[in-house]
């Protein structure tokens, strides 16, 4: 028997799973013998082609926004003879179906990674997952090796392997590096997978069992009795913890000494809502809009961005919205539109400074949101602002779209103008900005700008601690600013999300939290548990 290891992460999402360990950076292909004749190995390739097409599709099936723009980019690949094309021709020569197809596509691999476009450089990572589907096919190893409830071990995770697994059947994940902050994260948190990040390199391979605690972030690879015995207790605590989160669900969220906060929800996708009861929150208090900006067919219009923006507005039933202009750049490259050369894209052009530098772009989505805001409560709200006049310039683009569409005769509405608060500048001196109509402070950016750490690095996740007693006093700030200047102050960075930070941001006088959806629960229970006292 094997000896049990522990390692202590980060949470990135919470819950409690145990299965099979599946390495991530292996192809998990089972052996295949070359047949020895060039047309059964391209029929046997074709076929296997097929098969991860038709696998492909059917997790792509009744999603939409990022999650299906990555499984149509595979697809589109698959389907693109310039990919198989060098396997083909490496079969007609003699070779065998495996060999052929891997060297091809190491090839295209190669390319894509050494192109100096971010976006194009990060599909490689989905190259080597449709690789690897078409070699399961080619070698009988099943279409998705990944057995039911299996923990995906390994250094990081893309978002496309992520979608490729049917977390319905359980199942965690447990990364050597990676980032509670990272798209996956996100994903993991929406979707209710454990995910624990930054264990640090484990040897793990097959016959390996896991068990993820995203409670407590820790991984036990090979569990030995006791930690089984613990696993079924922190199993039965985790399932009556999520029983008392489905209780509190859909009432509103109140400290245990009475105050009320209003509780809001983060959308990065718009399908997300579809299985969402919007009783659960008071409205939607950050609508990431980069998911309308990562589709294969280029940067949306306007009616495809009034369509987005009006299915969410219904869903929300008359709650408010808040819809962030694009917060491209940084972690969130979209092509075509961001600047790849920049050495440190975090402190480069993105969020609004992108937004300002491509004013055709940014009239687009301004239009779209006007239009949305005569279908319901809408606000929108600037990412990155550094400067007020950057909010000036934005608000004067906006006016300009609703003079235009009114003229037009367009429905229309002219929307609130917020602002993010998440470079320092602004939380330090927020009385500077009081021309935006409200706050939200992004504690993810903030946090990794205060404490000069990328949230997306895992050697200084440490550092990047929300905890920081300078990212509270920064807070605290904002929120006394608001009071001051008669602006709303809310949080939708993924700290409220995190019930250990819930009595600090009360105890700062925040009021309006805005949480992943999976967590709305969790965050009401923790809120009843906090005093909010003088506060
Ligand atoms: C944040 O920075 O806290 C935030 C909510 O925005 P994003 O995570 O999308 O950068
Ligand atoms: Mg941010």
């Amino acid at each position: 028997m094997r000896p049990a290891v522990e390692r202590r992460g980060r949470i990135a999402a919470p819950g409690i799973a145990a299965g099979p360990v599946v390495r991530l950076d292996r192809p998990e292909a089972g052996r295949r013998n070359p047949s020895g004749d060039p047309a059964r190995e391209r029929a046997d390739l074709e076929a296997a082609i097929a098969t991860a097409i038709e696998a492909i599709a059917g997790l792509a099936a009744g999603l939409e926004g990022d999650a299906a723009d990555i499984l149509d980019f595979q697809i589109a690949m698959l389907e693109d003879d310039s990919l198989s094309s060098g396997a083909f021709a490496a079969i007609a020569s003699g070779g065998d179906a495996v060999t052929a197809w891997s060297d091809a596509i190491a090839v295209q691999i190669a390319d894509y990674e050494a192109t100096a476009d971010e976006y194009f450089r990060a599909r490689a990572a989905d190259l080597a997952d449709i690789r690897d589907r078409v070699l399961r096919a080619l070698t009988q190893a099943g279409d998705d090796a990944t057995p039911p409830g299996a923990v995906l071990a390994g250094e990081d995770v893309t978002p496309s392997r992520f979608l490729s697994v049917d977390w319905a059947a359980g199942g965690g994940l447990a990364l050597f590096a990676g980032s509670p902050s990272s798209h996956v994260a996100m994903l993991a948190r929406s979707r209710g997978v454990p995910m624990v990040v930054g264990i640090g390199t484990i040897a793990v391979g097959d016959g390996d069992v896991a068990i993820v605690d995203g409670e407590t972030g820790r991984i036990i690879l090979n569990p030995g009795e006791a930690d089984w015995a613990a696993y079924e207790t922190a199993r039965k605590q985790a399932a009556a913890r999520a029983a008392r989160e489905e209780s509190v669900l859909r009432l509103p969220a109140v400290t245990g000494d009475g105050v009320a906060i209003r509780m809001m929800i983060n959308v990065a996708e718009p399908e997300e809502l579809d299985a969402l009861d919007p009783a659960i929150c008071d409205g939607i208090g950050l609508v990431r809009t980069e998911f309308l900006f990562h589709r294969p067919a280029g940067l949306p219009d306007e009616e495809t961005q009034l369509r987005a923006y009006a299915r969410i507005v219904e869903w929300a039933d008359g709650r408010p919205v808040v819809l962030r202009t694009l917060d491209a750049g940084g972690d969130k490259p979209v092509a075509g539109l961001t600047h790849d050369d920049e050495s440190n894209p975090f402190l480069g052009t993105r969020g609004i400074r992108l937004s300002l530098v491509h004013p055709d772009v940014f009239m687009v989505q301004l239009r779209a949101m006007a239009r949305a805001a005569a279908l319901g409560d809408v606000k929108v709200m600037l990412p990155m602002v550094t400067v007020p006049a950057e909010i000036e310039a934005a608000a004067a683009l906006l006016d300009q779209a609703v003079a235009d569409l009114t003229s037009e005769g367009a429905a229309c509405r002219r929307p609130a103008l917020g602002i993010m608060v998440e470079v320092p500048a602004v939380a330090i001196e927020p009385a500077l900005y009081a021309r935006a109509d409200f706050f939200s402070i992004g504690s993810n950016d903030l946090t990794q700008y205060v404490t000069a750490s990328a949230r997306d690095t895992a050697a200084v996740s440490a550092l990047n601690d929300a905890g920081h007693p300078a990212v509270a006093s920064l807070i605290r700030n904002v929120v006394e600013a608001g009071a001051e200047l008669g602006r709303d102050v809310s949080l939708c960075g993924d700290m409220a999300s995190d019930p250990a930070h819930i009595p600090a941001l009360v105890a700062a006088g925040m009021r309006t939290l805005s949480v992943a959806p999976a967590l709305v629960g969790r965050a009401k229970l923790a809120i009843a548990e906090t005093v909010a006292g003088s506060s």
